[in-house]
């Protein structure tokens, strides 16, 4: 209680003895001031100053008895205003700590010593397709192909946490067990961490059969180098032999040097390296040109090509020398999964915001199952024919890559043994 309040009941109390005496005074007064006897008085005086004595005494209990309990309620107030505060902070950071762990995209299992769940969250439900019922250690992992035991965790793994790799739907599940202890620095129980590591899986099968890919890419024309090299240089062939070969070798080193510039094309857009420098052209001049390069190849199947320009398609602002790229793939696959005498028909439109090159060939089409795949590094439908024609794998996820960067698009329809239609779209400058 506060000292001002103490004053206030001392100095109430103190007056309320002070009329008492007062009160008690005045009728004495007005007793004696009739009586002559002096043996009265002093008898009357003796009873009065009892009486006055007696209750100041009480005055003085009661004021001490109402002071304490008015003290002690007091401080019973603060005590019990000081713990509510403290439970609705404990309330506050429990509340945290349950959102915290229910937002997690990991799932979290807290275990007691006798290995009942004493925490769930919605991650770890989901992840391991828990039930409400699944209340303990043993339900929880036993369903999954896991060799794990709490006791082990708890008294033989030393206090490190132990891991462990599962399997559950095509997700891939890494389990974190992490045994924790009381205040007493006594084993109170085991912590769980289930942790979806698919995408992690993933990427790393990715990178290894790229690696793979890669690899296998060029040990293939290193191989035919080296085999045609060291045969013209152990036999003492005639002229024409040893042109023939010298052709496999030059073409075999062309093809290993289109990998590691596509390779090296690749690795400069995943590292945002790759300089892309908009100009405003005609999409029409450009395709004609691609055609001309192509020219050779088109004449040696005997290929068939149409070229339809609408009219008024307006300039496009990309990448001129990537859009170049994205063609000449184009039209040169085409040009190659074509059968000789095929028709190969270009058309340059203009749709939206959007001029748009399509290419339609009338060759072998590719089955719908890969269509999906087509952009995939190192992709092929047929990898021995593509090898055979040339092609790295590369070209159309190059192609996507570019037009990415452009704000175009590229889009492939096609049907096994009627064709294939390609369409680009490029952005034009407003
Ligand atoms: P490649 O260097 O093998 O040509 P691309 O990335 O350019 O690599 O193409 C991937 C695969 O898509 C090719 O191997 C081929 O199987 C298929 N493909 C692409 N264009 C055509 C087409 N016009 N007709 C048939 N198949 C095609």
């Amino acid at each position: 209680m506060q000292k001002s309040t103490q004053n206030k009941l001392i100095v109430i109390f103190t007056l309320l003895g002070a009329i008492a005496i007062g009160l008690i005074g005045y009728i004495y007064i007005r007793n004696i001031s009739n009586i002559s006897d002096v043996q009265q008085i002093i008898n009357i005086t003796k009873i009065y100053l009892l009486t006055a004595l007696v209750i100041l005494v009480i005055a003085t209990f009661i004021s001490i008895k109402i002071i304490n309990k008015v003290v002690n309620k007091s401080k019973m107030d603060v005590a019990t205003l000081e713990m509510s505060e403290h439970l609705k902070d404990l309330d506050k950071q429990k509340k945290q700590i349950e959102t915290i762990l229910q937002c997690m995209t990991d799932g979290i299992i807290a275990f007691d010593l006798e290995g009942y769940v004493t925490h769930k969250n919605l991650a770890a439900k989901r992840l391991l397709n828990l039930s409400d019922e699944d209340n303990d250690f043993d339900s929880v992992f036993s369903k999954l192909d896991v060799d794990i035991n709490l006791e082990k965790i708890i008294y033989l793994e030393d206090w490190t946490s132990s891991d462990r790799k599962v399997n559950i739907n095509d997700k891939y599940i890494n389990l974190l067990f992490v045994p924790y202890k009381d205040n007493n620095q006594r084993p109170a129980g085991v912590i769980s961490i289930v942790q979806d590591i698919t995408e992690h899986v993933k990427l790393d099968n990715m990178r290894k059969e790229f690696v793979a890919d890669v690899s296998h890419e060029l040990k293939t024309p290193i191989t035919s180098i080296m085999g045609y090299a060291d045969t013209l240089l152990e036999g003492d062939y005639d002229d024409a032999t040893k042109t023939k070969f010298l052709n496999v070798i030059a073409s075999e080193a062309r093809r290993m040097a289109k990998l590691v510039t596509d390779l090296l094309s690749l690795s400069r857009f995943d590292t945002n390296r790759s300089k892309v420098e908009k100009t405003e052209f005609d999409l029409g001049e450009l395709v004609k040109k691609c055609q001309e390069k192509l020219q050779i190849e088109i004449d040696k199947k005997h290929h068939k090509v149409e070229n339809l320009v609408t009219a008024n398609v307006p300039l496009v602002y990309a990448d001129k020398s990537g859009i170049e790229r994205v063609v000449l793939n184009i039209l040169s696959n085409s040009i190659k999964y074509t059968k000789e005498n095929g028709t190969i028909k270009i058309y340059v439109g203009f749709v939206y915001n959007d001029a748009y090159i399509k290419i339609i060939d009338n060759g072998m089409g590719i089955p719908e199952e890969d269509l999906s795949r087509i952009f995939e590094r190192f992709y092929r439908v047929d990898k021995a024919r593509s090898r055979e024609l040339g092609g790295t794998g590369l070209g159309l996820s190059i192609a996507k890559e570019i037009l990415n960067q452009n704000g175009g698009t590229i889009d492939i329809k096609s049907e096994v043994g009627k064709g294939t239609e390609v369409v680009i779209r490029v952005p034009t400058k407003k």
